[in-house]
């Protein structure tokens, strides 16, 4: 195995600084991963699902740098389901007072801007699966945090794992396989399948985060 230099502390701070979900060894985790992968498939882009506010996407910008590639950040920045008014993880700061929706793409911005990460990390404001529709590129590493529901995550694993190129890598973050722990469709919906296609093997897991190698 090739050994990567670690994440540069000051980079590091700026993930940790950014509003989101990733925690700090996931995020460390998801870095790694996409070095990895960003290598040993060389001049393909990087692909992540679910933004939000650019946490997770600074580890995974920071990673395109540093493999020499670009990530390309797909987010309809309007919220999952469980980010909307009233469910568990609202943050009434990301509502823009004149629609009245949920709108992360500023703080987003803000986020990449402010790691310096703006020449590599390119936001694509969309719905997932209408984007993927239309998407042609391999991928030398994709990584799907994006709607928890089941369709969002059925669509997610249907229109973007073919894209991961061989000897690529896909990345899942939320797989609970003991429902205690959390919701089921990244598990169900994503991790499961993407095992039982055959197309993916099972690299490592770091808290909720699963690394699969495309072998198929
Ligand atoms: N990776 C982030 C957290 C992502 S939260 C972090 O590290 O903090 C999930 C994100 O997925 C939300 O920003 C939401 O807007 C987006 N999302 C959910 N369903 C989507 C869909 N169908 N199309 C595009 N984006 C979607
Ligand atoms: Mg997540």
């Amino acid at each position: 195995m090739p050994t990567f230099e670690p994440l540069d502390p000051a980079m590091r701070a700026h993930a940790l600084a950014a509003t989101g979900f990733m925690p700090p060894h996931e995020g460390d985790a998801l870095y790694s991963a996409a070095l990895a992968a960003g290598a040993a498939v060389p001049g393909l882009p990087l692909l992540e699902v679910g933004s939000y506010c650019g946490r997770s996407t600074v580890w995974l910008g920071a990673a395109a740098r540093a493999a020499g590639t670009v990530l390309f950040a797909v987010d309809h920045h309007r919220g999952s389901e469980e980010n909307q008014s009233g469910w568990e993880h609202h943050d009434p700061t990301t509502v823009d007072a004149r629609t009245g929706k949920m709108d992360t793409l500023p703080r987003f911005r803000d986020t990449i801007h402010d790691a310096g990460l703006e020449d590599v990390v390119f936001a694509v404001v969309g719905q997932s699966a209408a984007v993927a529709a239309h998407w042609t590129s391999p991928l030398a590493f994709l990584f799907i945090d994006g709607g928890h529901g089941e369709e969002p995550a059925r669509l997610d694993y249907e229109g973007w794992t073919p894209r991961v190129a061989m000897g690529g890598t896909l990345a899942i973050h939320d797989v609970f396989p003991d429902p205690a722990d959390g919701g089921r469709p990244p598990y169900e919906q994503i991790f499961r399948p993407a095992l039982e296609s055959g197309h993916f093997a099972l690299v490592s897991a770091t808290g909720s985060l699963r690394i699969l190698h495309r072998v198929g």
